[in-house]
């Protein structure tokens, strides 16, 4: 008899339900003049309006009216494709000028674009570690999966910090031979809580010990910094970091992933990298859109301003209403639930009642009994659509009978740069 593989999946995703995480995708049609509402279409052909509070497109940039020319131009003018890998045939113009704008946004030599952020990480990590002889990576516990794999990849020897831990960092540090190569990789903010690492502490540390920095600005390049540089520039700490890593498909609303360094930094993994040696190239018109939307926030404010503010109202009255939020320093709203099929009914309870999208956070992505509502206000949620969610979720806290009051996690606390949100009157 030969192996039923079919009988296989099937249980694979029979252990998932059992255990309350499989995963269901929400269909959305996106509409530029409407963001951000969009159109949800549900089962037997059922569609409806839903106010999206839970995009990445955190500026609304996807849909800015000088990124979608960008676009299209360049496609009716160049190609949909790069038409190849850049060692062969798909070293375009477009993603030339793009690199350019990236190392002059981050104060850098050089920089190098990858498919998405995710292989950035995957691929830069690994081959920058590979680089090293006998390097030693040391690495945040709540990295991205995209570090972790990054690392994992590399094959060095690796320690683990606890989660924005300086002084756990240092005791590994002065553990390791003084001579011996190390790279610390960490994350600016953090995409599930909302807290920030302490860039500086680790820099002093990094400098003290001999060793590079690797950080990850994927939920900060567009929105913090007074061009959109990321957080490391709100907090004055870009020089001091060695490699700068970031996303053109969140602030910057558009697609694919970049590091940041010294030319020969940038060169030696551009020649190594397999991730980005054998596959296609970034499309030009995606290259073109992400440099339209880098140029526009580097020279507006308003974005990061409108997004600060509907931040900082929501955050109030969230609060107000005792619905436990993590208390951070940054745009991201994480609601407690704590559970994960309450919360997939909190959502779709949002959803069905109320015409409102926000995706339920759970395990892996986020530990267990933390699962959450992961809202993220952009600057184009005007207050009556705030007033609607914090309405709503009052409905749906009361109907599932979900704790109130608020929620400070431990480890939000280790943060040490200002709050860019502070509270009413503070
Ligand atoms: N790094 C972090 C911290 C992320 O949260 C993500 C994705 O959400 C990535 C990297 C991957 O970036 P991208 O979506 O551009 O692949």
């Amino acid at each position: 008899m030969t192996y039923d593989y079919q009988a296989t999946f099937l249980a694979a995703r029979a252990a998932l339900k059992a255990e309350k995480r499989y995963r269901v995708f929400t269909e959305i049609e996106r509409d530029c003049d409407r963001f951000p509402v969009a159109r949800w279409h549900g089962p037997n052909g059922l569609s409806r309006d839903v106010v999206v509070w839970c995009s990445n497109d955190y500026l609304g940039m996807g849909r800015h009216p000088d990124v979608v020319k960008a676009m299209v131009e360049s496609a009716r003018t160049t190609s949909v494709g790069a038409g190849g890998t850049r060692n062969i045939s798909g070293n375009s113009h477009a993603v030339i000028e793009l690199e350019k704008t990236l190392a002059e946004l981050h104060g850098k030599e050089a920089a190098l674009v990858f498919s998405s952020g995710y292989v950035a990480n995957q691929t830069a990590i690994a081959t920058i570690a590979q680089l090293l002889p006998e390097c030693l990576i040391l690495s945040d516990s709540d990295n991205h999966n995209s570090m972790i794999d990054g690392v994992r990849r590399a094959g060095r020897a690796r320690a683990i910090f606890r989660h924005n831990d300086a002084a756990h960092l240092e005791q590994l540090l002065a553990a390791a031979d003084p001579d011996r190569p190390k790279l610390v990789v960490f994350e600016s903010v953090y995409s599930m809580d909302g807290d920030v690492s302490p860039i500086h502490a680790f820099c002093d540390l990094a400098q003290k010990y001999g060793a590079l920095t690797y950080i990850d600005e994927v939920h900060a390049v567009g929105m913090y910094g007074p061009r959109g540089a990321g957080y490391a520039e709100e907090v004055g700490a870009m020089e001091r970091l060695d490699i700068i890593q970031g996303t053109l498909a969140k602030g910057y609303g558009c697609f694919g992933g970049y590091i940041a360094g010294t030319e020969a930094l940038i060169d030696a993994v551009r020649s190594h990298a397999q991730g980005f040696i054998f596959t296609t190239a970034l499309p030009p018109p995606v290259a073109a859109a992400a440099r339209a939307a880098i140029e526009h926030l580097r020279n507006s404010q308003s974005e990061r301003d409108g997004q600060r503010r509907q931040v900082r109202r929501l955050k109030e009255r969230l609060a107000a209403a005792g619905i436990p939020v993590i208390d951070n320093p940054t745009h991201i709203v994480p609601v407690m639930v704590g559970d994960a099929a309450l919360a997939k009914l909190a959502s779709d309870r949002l959803l069905d009642r109320h015409g409102i999208y926000v995706q339920p956070i759970n395990y892996p992505t986020v530990p267990r009994g933390t699962e959450r509502l992961r809202i993220t206000p952009t600057p184009f949620h005007a207050d009556a659509l705030i007033d609607q969610l914090v309405e709503a979720l009052g409905e749906v806290w009361d109907a599932l009978d979900l704790p109130r009051g608020t929620t400070v996690l431990e480890k939000a606390q280790f943060a040490t740069a200002g709050s860019v949100f502070p509270p009413a009157g503070g």
